[in-house]
């Protein structure tokens, strides 16, 4: 949850593109440059007085490390567990697809063209225009933490000042974000595919879970990775790393979907073990468990980062890459009992 379409929205040069977004959240026939208005009810959390079901779509690159359906199903069987234990939600996984992620791309293309405005939000550090914006972007991000906190994610010595800490943040977020995309494939391939970026893309991803129809909550076993205007301190010290993300969706019953994305947790490229450990073969999917509801956390609950908060909760985004300790922390020390704030929007 990266709070995209809210800050979107109050971009005021693009007032017609956010009348464009409004148009699809009130799913009416209301014209493009109608000002925002009454649109979608307001987010209030899902009701527990009855049972749920969460329709999952499987999106599979088979080039990476995969899970077979009686994996699949466990997890699902982990989440549902999770979700009556944790948040007190009768709910049933249903898997309604198993299809290949690039060949879905293309079959939804039309989402792309439909929402340029999104799509253009992806920054390439292969282009020196866009290495410009992305300076911005760390700077921007940077700003309002104070220098030890940025000295935690990073992970990348002492700072002396905030410009020296985006200088280094820069170089830090390049580095990490290039050894990812080119985690080498036992087919000679990287994880990256140069002919398709979108498969890795967030705002890609943003556009296809807030127009998706057919299912709630995708576990894909690729991953997102990459460099976007929206990124705040937590994805750059990852460099570029979005594990899983809840985002608005007018279509469905819950006003929202859920991407989860599996590689950060299935691969161990030695990438991966450096900056994020290893994990115990029996874990693997505890882990992805865990990680599905912090974003179920977004999705049902309604519930928004805390600040401040103790490592060992769930509703607050891993640091760095240690997914494997955080989900540790999470479980060792049960819910986390303080009080969290609730999201008005996605
Ligand atoms: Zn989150
Ligand atoms: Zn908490």
């Amino acid at each position: 949850m990266r709070r995209f379409w809210l800050q979107f929205q109050h971009l005021a040069s693009n007032l017609l593109a956010a009348g464009l977004i409004l148009c699809a959240l009130v799913g009416s026939a209301a014209s493009a440059g109608e000002k925002p208005g009454i649109v979608a009810p307001p987010l209030r959390e899902v009701p527990k007085d009855r049972a749920i079901e969460l329709r999952v779509l499987y999106l599979e690159d088979p080039r990476l490390p995969m899970l077979n359906a009686a994996q699949r199903k466990e997890l699902l069987g982990k989440v549902e567990q999770l979700l009556q234990r944790w948040y007190g939600y009768r709910a049933s996984l249903r898997e309604v697809g198993h299809l290949n992620l690039a060949e879905y791309f293309t079959t939804h293309a039309g989402v792309f063209r439909k929402h340029p405005e999104i799509v253009k939000m992806a920054l390439n550090p292969d282009r020196a225009i866009d290495r410009g914006r992305l300076r911005a972007v760390i700077k921007k991000a940077l700003a309002p933490h104070p220098l030890a906190i940025i000295e935690g994610q990073l992970h990348a010595g002492k700072l002396e000042s905030h410009e020296q800490a985006a200088t280094l943040a820069y170089d830090v977020f390049l580095q990490r974000l290039r050894e990812l995309r080119s985690i080498p494939l036992p087919d000679g391939s990287t994880l990256a595919d140069p002919m398709r970026p979108e498969l890795n893309s967030y705002m890609h991803w943003c556009a296809l879970t807030h127009e998706m129809t057919e299912a709630d909550l995708v576990f894909t076993n690729s991953m997102i990775v990459g460099a976007d205007m929206e990124m705040g301190l937590t994805i750059i010290s990852r460099g570029g790393v979005t594990a899983g993300n809840a985002n608005a969706n007018p279509h469905n019953a819950f006003q929202s979907a859920v991407v989860v994305t599996m590689f950060p947790f299935l691969s161990d490229a030695p990438f991966w073990l450096r900056e994020r450990g290893p994990i115990p073969e029996a874990e693997r999917l505890d882990v992805i468990a865990t990680l599905t509801m912090h974003e179920l956390g977004h999705m049902l609950l309604r519930t928004d980062h805390p600040v401040g908060h103790p490592s060992s909760c769930v509703y607050a985004p891993a640091v760095r890459l240690r997914y494997y300790d955080w989900h540790v922390d999470i479980r060792k020390n049960g819910l986390c009992p303080l009080p969290h704030r609730k999201l008005t929007s996605y």
